[in-house]
């Protein structure tokens, strides 16, 4: 290209606008660009070549083995091993499962289908947790929902596409990325109707964004509107493909344990009965959760058929919360060591007053949540006076110190 004087008849040969207009054009063998149309060529190219670099190829090498992830969930999450398991072989398949589809494109032989996840688990018992870890360690877009925000379209409160806005702009509103990516829906027994009988008892509500949910996990293309909220006539949509994203729902389903005591009782009544139903370990009936006993919780059977992966969550005992107190990677009293070494000072916890945190968090009822409000309550004090405490120095924190804390 070379640079001529503008000529009052010529014009750009792109947007076809005279020199006059556009001030100084290049010209090229058969024609002119303006510094516009140059501007605009320019960004067409960088976004080229990004797509290209995004595209997705998924090597044997990228993908985690399920002990591999597990050992990744180990160093944040205690106990669950249930669920850690039933989630690892989820994480990995959902990989091969892309492998395979980006190799095969269009002709598979061989539809392997995905493996939606429900999670059943007291509040504050990692289920949350455990999503955002494996979040931590995928590198597919990933976000949280929560059910309680959803309503059916034309209600207040969010329509269901907007979970995968969410995951558009997770995945920097690449669509590609999105269609692959995780959604984990939190509280999903929320949306439970409140009878299992379709009667005229029926809450309408819960089931209608059950309905709506069932449009997402069906593997339909979703119409979503890009900047979230309600859609308007003039927005302009994305068309998202759902066929390939991953759902994990977590949810209390506070009292299923009785729909699981029941069928169990029932089902053992006979020979043996009697033996049976004394090895059920009553303190964790979740374990023994069933497809059927979301359905009789008030989730629809469409819904409860999109979640061929039913996992539970252990109920936290002491042990499990001490272990929480001090051995994940971000360990509470890891935290608190670590914002006093940055004021100089070595914090050391003596064991009889993480025991005293753990009596008190079994006491309230609040699960590993507790903790932390429990532990905060006992260090503001001490982070007050901290600036004030020798550089170098040790402080002990006894369950002296901690009782009169927690007394005030
Ligand atoms: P929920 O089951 O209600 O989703 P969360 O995952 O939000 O519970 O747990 C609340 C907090 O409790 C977490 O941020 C974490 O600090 C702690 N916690 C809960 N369960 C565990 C666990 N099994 N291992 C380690 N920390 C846990």
């Amino acid at each position: 290209m070379s640079n001529k004087p503008k000529q009052p008849e010529e014009h750009c040969s792109f947007c076809g606008r005279p020199a006059s207009q556009t001030g100084m054009l290049l010209s090229g063998m058969n024609g002119y660009i303006c510094a516009d149309c140059s501007r605009q060529a320019e960004q067409i190219f960088k976004e080229q070549k990004l797509q290209q670099e995004r595209q997705f190829t998924i090597q044997q090498a990228d993908i985690p083995t399920p002990q591999a992830i597990k050992d990744f969930l180990d160093l944040y999450v205690i106990g669950q091993e249930a669920a850690k398991k039933v989630l690892s072989v989820a994480v990995y398949n959902h990989y091969k499962r892309l492998k395979y589809n980006s190799e095969h494109g269009d002709k598979n032989e061989v539809e392997i289908e995905k493996s939606n996840i429900v999670m059943v688990g007291e509040t504050g018992t990692g289920k949350t947790l455990l999503a955002r870890t494996i979040a931590r360690l995928l590198k597919v877009p990933f976000c949280i929902a929560d059910a309680t925000t959803l309503t059916e379209a034309g209600y207040v409160g969010d329509d269901v596409e907007n979970v995968l806005v969410r995951l558009l702009q997770a995945a920097d509103y690449d669509v590609a990325a999105c269609q692959r990516g995780i959604v984990f829906i939190d509280e999903i027994d929320k949306i439970a109707r409140k009878s299992e009988n379709t009667s005229i008892t029926r809450d309408v509500s819960g089931e209608g964004v059950q309905q709506a949910l069932l449009k997402l996990l069906e593997g339909a293309e979703v119409n979503v509107p890009p900047e979230g909220g309600r859609k308007h006539p003039e927005q302009k949509l994305i068309k998202i493909d759902t066929r390939n994203i991953l759902f994990i729902c977590g949810g209390a389903f506070d009292g299923i344990e009785r729909a699981i005591g029941a069928r169990l009782n029932s089902n053992v009544i006979g020979f043996k009965g009697d033996e049976a139903r004394q090895t059920l370990d009553r303190d964790n009936m979740l374990q023994y959760v069933q497809p059927m006993d979301l359905k009789k919780f008030g989730l629809i059977p469409e819904l409860v058929g999109r979640f061929p992966v039913l996992t539970y969550l252990e109920p936290l005992d002491r042990e499990a919360l001490c272990r929480i107190l001090t051995e994940p990677k971000n360990a509470l009293t890891k935290q608190y060591e670590e914002l006093f070494r940055m004021d100089g000072v070595q914090l050391v916890f003596d064991p009889a007053m993480l025991d005293l945190v753990v009596d008190r968090a079994v006491e309230y009822h609040l699960g590993a949540r507790g903790l932390r409000s429990i532990m905060e309550g006992i260090m503001t004090d001490l982070m007050f006076d901290l600036p004030t405490l020798e550089k170098g120095s040790t402080f002990t924190l006894t369950r002296e110190l901690a009782e009169r804390k927690i007394r005030l």
